[in-house]
């Protein structure tokens, strides 16, 4: 029987809307409207349903957005002029890029052409780079749900050793440097794995704080935890029934047996990714403070 505390995502969630939406309350004082640009170069019906979802959250909140798609069979510069046209639009204050692209564009030009004053995911490579040296302009929204579902749980990070499973550079990379912030939210001992780390179980029983990112369901189990450990399951895994009517969002961690041994564990869904959304308008409201402060 399960006996893991559930680390739900919608309080946490529903605690960071309620800031923002006081702050969009503020920001409409002084006549400014804070405005997302999201564009998406995919016919998946995942992608489509994440896009979706961000504009729905910014209706919810009062906060503008604009819907850009790309048709995901042309050629790269026409994501190369959205992104440029959505950059230097003054009522553009968040410029969001949905990842995966296809396979003939490279994420790489998508981060040197962002703006890092619009760049809300920190996706550009002068965001990146403040967030590796520790002084971030805008957190990657799921590494920072990740961090604020636990900090919000009261498990420790600081002095803890944590292992991120998956060195994606969404996911795995920009989380493994904020947990090493010198900072009390951060100042974890992070171990990085990925498909060619030769023992995983040995990483993962080792870790106070287990993180997975991979994309494959029932990867970690109860055999490659400690007791007592802290489970975050970032992944949103769709599994179709065999007849393709239904379809099943699973993460990388076999809940049940984990949640057997783990002390707090994320459900899937409804962990990591409603407060991800959450981090991400958040961010849109804050470059919009910016804006109106004259920050750039
Ligand atoms: P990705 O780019 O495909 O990266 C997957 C990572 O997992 C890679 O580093 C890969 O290693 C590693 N990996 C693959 N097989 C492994 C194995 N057997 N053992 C250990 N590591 C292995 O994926 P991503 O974009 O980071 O996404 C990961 C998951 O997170 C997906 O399910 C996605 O839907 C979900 N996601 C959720 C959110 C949210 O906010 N909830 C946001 C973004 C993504 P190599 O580098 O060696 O190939």
């Amino acid at each position: 029987m399960p006996t893991a505390e559930r680390l739900r995502g919608e309080p946490v969630a529903a605690e960071i809307r309620a800031d923002v939406r006081d702050r969009v309350r503020e920001l409409d004082e002084r006549g400014v409207t804070p405005t997302l640009g999201t564009v998406l170069m995919s016919d998946d019906p995942a992608d489509e349903r994440f896009v979706a979802l961000k504009h729905a959250a910014c209706r919810d909140l009062d906060i503008a957005s604009r819907d850009v798609r790309i048709d995901p069979g042309a050629p790269a510069e026409r994501l190369h002029q959205a992104i440029d046209r959505l950059c230097a639009d003054p009522e553009i204050d968040g410029v969001f890029v949905q990842i995966p692209l296809p396979d003939h564009v490279a994420l790489a030009e998508v981060r040197r052409r962002l703006d890092p004053a619009t760049d809300v995911d920190c996706l550009s490579f002068a965001n990146l780079g403040r967030l590796v040296r520790g002084d971030p302009r805008y957190l990657p929204a799921t590494s920072a749900a990740v961090r604020r579902l636990l900090t919000a749980n009261d498990v420790s990070i600081e002095g803890e050793d944590v292992a991120i499973v998956g060195r994606s550079e969404i996911v795995g990379k920009p989380l493994a440097n904020l947990l090493l912030h010198d900072a009390p939210d951060g100042n974890a001992t992070v171990t990085v794995c990925h498909s060619r780390t030769t023992d995983l179980g040995a990483v993962t029983r080792w870790a106070d704080i287990v993180v997975t990112a991979v994309g494959v369901p029932g990867l970690v189990d109860d055999s490659m935890l400690s007791p007592g450990v802290t489970v975050v399951d970032v992944s949103a895994n769709r599994i179709e029934s065999e007849s393709g009517e239904d379809t099943q969002v699973v993460g990388d961690v076999d809940f049940e047996s984990a949640a057997a041994v783990a002390g707090a564990i994320t459900p899937v869904p409804g962990g990591v990714g409603p407060v991800t959304l959450a981090m991400l308008v958040s961010n849109v409201v804050l470059a919009a403070e910016r804006r109106a402060d004259g920050e750039g």
